[in-house]
């Protein structure tokens, strides 16, 4: 019997999405993420700050606070948190490097679940198909819900584990 060692699609895109995470200057969190159609590769994008204007790396990350609902053993509790909002989010970023062509029926893989005004913008950008990784629980069920409105199958992939050597640690 032989052994298949090729990555499946779903390995491979994601692994991809991870690459191009690195690319981020923001030390909070580096996301990637990338735009796929017919298992072609047609944009990458990762969280940055517009060009040609300071990043994180070169004027600090701008910090915002904001109170949010985390449930500890059961108890919702308020907790600050605090977010970099100096930085375009990747699929943002995405939606403005590609174009509505290349997005019709295509799917994108991105490291992080998307916040919520990230996933009104994809639900409306012709994309519908939405792989991520890393959960972001704040807005999990809204998004969640509105996918499944929209008819976007939206999936977070299972026993992956991301390239080694993409990976940072993040302040929280
Ligand atoms: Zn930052
Ligand atoms: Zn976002």
């Amino acid at each position: 019997m032989t052994v298949d060692a090729r990555k499946d699609w779903d390995t491979y895109f994601m692994d991809i999405a991870f690459m191009v995470s690195t690319r981020s200057r923001c030390p909070r969190r580096h996301v990637g993420a990338v735009l796929v159609q017919g298992k072609k590769l047609l944009g990458t994008a990762y969280n940055g700050a517009p060009m040609g204007v300071p990043d994180c790396s070169e004027a600090g990350c701008m910090i915002a606070e904001e109170y949010e609902f985390v449930d500890v053993d059961g108890e919702d509790q308020m907790i600050k948190k605090q977010r970099c909002v100096r930085t375009i989010h990747a699929e943002q970023n995405l939606l403005l490097f590609t174009d509505r062509i290349d997005r019709e029926n295509s799917s994108v893989y991105v490291t992080d679940e998307p916040c919520w005004t990230c996933a009104n913008m994809l639900a409306n950008s012709g994309v519908t198909e939405i792989v991520f990784y890393r959960s972001y629980p704040k807005d999990t069920d809204k998004v969640t819900e509105m996918m499944k409105q929209k008819g976007i199958s939206f999936r977070k992939l299972e026993h992956y584990e991301p390239p080694h050597e993409t990976l940072m640690t993040v302040s929280n």
